[in-house]
């Protein structure tokens, strides 16, 4: 954790340009923004990405809630402020493009016209029958219902 780039941003050793300090979550300008307004929304407890969130206790599901809602406000507020959109990204494991060990949020605000940012190619996990879709589907769908027992949340 001390090593953890997002951390010394909170505590104030890196210089950033902050847009938002909640209780538990900040939002700062990227550093190398994909668009002009793109903004990272990290929460003040180090958790290392969207797997490792812990809910066993009140307050850590108080402050996910609470890093969410700054995700989705941030999101309007880009709206507000002139952009005609945003899109949100969020990178959980090396394997999908994380770099910083630290969960955070991208909100990229957008104009009408612009350039789509780097994206996964459309179409480039395209099944090779229903039934594999059918298999991956059945996969994905008992290990979202452990997740929800497990943590009985809703
Ligand atoms: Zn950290």
């Amino acid at each position: 954790m001390n090593d953890c780039i997002f951390c010394k941003i909170l505590a104030g050793e890196i210089p950033s340009v902050r847009v938002h300090e909640g209780p538990n979550a900040v939002a700062f300008l990227d550093v190398n923004p994909m668009a002009k307004g793109h903004v990272l929304v990290v929460p003040r407890r180090h958790w290392a990405d969207l797997a490792s969130v812990p809910v066993s206790e009140a307050g850590d599901v108080a402050a996910f809630s609470e890093l969410m809602h700054t995700v989705r406000a941030i999101a309007k507020a880009a709206i507000r402020a002139g952009w005609d959109g945003a899109n949100v990204l969020q990178c959980t494991g090396e394997s999908a493009g994380q770099t910083v060990g630290h969960l955070h949020f991208h909100v990229i605000p957008r104009r009408a016209g612009g350039p789509v940012p780097p994206a996964f190619e459309s179409g480039a996990g395209r099944y090779e029958s229903d039934a594999e879709r059918d298999a991956v589907a059945a996969k994905l769908r008992e290990a979202i219902a452990a997740v929800f027992a497990e943590e009985q949340l809703y």
